[in-house]
C-alpha cells in the first residue's frame, strides 16, 4: 500500500504559519503605522485563506490599510521569498511519516500552488526526504480535484489507485476525486460526520498508526 498527501492544511499547519509570517512582516515592514497588529492579522490570514492569487491577496491588504503601491510590491515579494521560514507542520506528522518510511511504504504529495512556493515549504517543513514524488499544481497545470494530477502522481510512484490512499483535508479537491478514482480516503478533519467520499477520518497524526493499521488489514 502506498500514500499520497495533500500539503495545506493536511500536513502543513497553515493557519499558525499565517498567523506567525503576518506578524513577522507587520514589524519588519512597519505596518504599525497603518493599523493595529491585530486588525492586520485577521485580515493578513483571512486573505491568505481563500483562494485567490497572492496579487489580488496583497491588493486587497493594500486598498484596506492604504498601503502604498511600493509597499503593496515589497510585501508579496517578501511574502514569496520567506513564507515559507515560517512554516510549521501539524503535531505528529514526522512522527507518522517515519514510521510509514520504517515500513517501506512509498509516500508522495500532492499540492495546488505554484511550485516554488510550495517546494520551499515542503523543505522547511523538513518533509523533502520522505517524499518519492511531489507534484505541484504549478508544475504540472493540472489543480486538484482534476484527476489528471492525481494520476500523474500514480504513475512517478509506479503505483496504482487500488494500492494507495490519499489523504487531504479538503472533500472537494482531496476526497471526492481520490474516491472516484478507486483511492481509499483518510480525511484530515476533527469533525464526526462522515461523508460518502470519506473511508477513515484523521483528527491528531499522533493517532496514524492505529489508522493505518486499519486501511492495511481493508
Ligand atoms: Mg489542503
Amino acid at each position: 500500500m502506498n500514500i499520497l498527501f495533500d500539503l495545506d492544511d493536511t500536513l502543513h499547519d497553515k493557519r499558525s504559519t499565517l498567523q506567525r509570517c503576518g506578524a513577522r512582516l507587520f514589524y519588519e515592514f512597519d505596518l504599525q503605522k497603518y493599523s493595529d497588529k491585530a486588525v492586520f492579522l485577521v485580515k493578513f490570514i483571512s486573505e491568505n485563506t481563500v483562494i485567490q492569487s497572492k496579487e489580488v491577496v496583497f491588493n486587497n491588504l493594500a486598498m484596506e490599510f492604504g498601503y502604498e503601491t511600493k509597499l503593496e510590491q515589497k510585501l508579496k515579494d517578501r511574502f514569496d521569498q520567506t513564507f515559507h521560514n515560517d512554516a510549521v507542520p501539524f503535531s505528529g506528522v514526522k512522527e507518522a511519516l517515519k514510521y510509514l518510511t520504517k515500513l517501506k511504504v512509498v509516500i508522495g504529495c500532492v499540492t495546488n500552488g505554484r511550485d516554488f512556493f510550495q517546494r520551499n515549504k515542503i523543505e522547511a517543513l523538513g518533509l523533502t526526504k520522505y517524499f518519492k514524488v511531489i507534484v505541484t499544481s504549478g508544475e504540472t497545470g493540472k489543480k486538484k480535484p482534476d484527476h489528471g494530477i492525481f494520476l500523474d502522481a500514480l504513475s512517478r510512484m509506479e503505483s496504482a489507485p487500488e494500492n494507495s490512499v490519499f489523504c487531504g483535508d479538503s472533500l472537494k479537491s482531496d476526497m471526492q476525486p481520490a474516491k472516484d478514482l478507486g483511492f481509499i480516503t483518510v480525511w484530515k478533519s476533527s469533525k464526526i460526520v462522515k461523508p460518502d467520499s470519506v473511508d477513515f477520518t484523521i483528527d491528531k497524526f499522533y493517532n496514524f498508526p492505529s489508522i493505518w493499521q486499519a486501511i492495511t488489514k481493508c
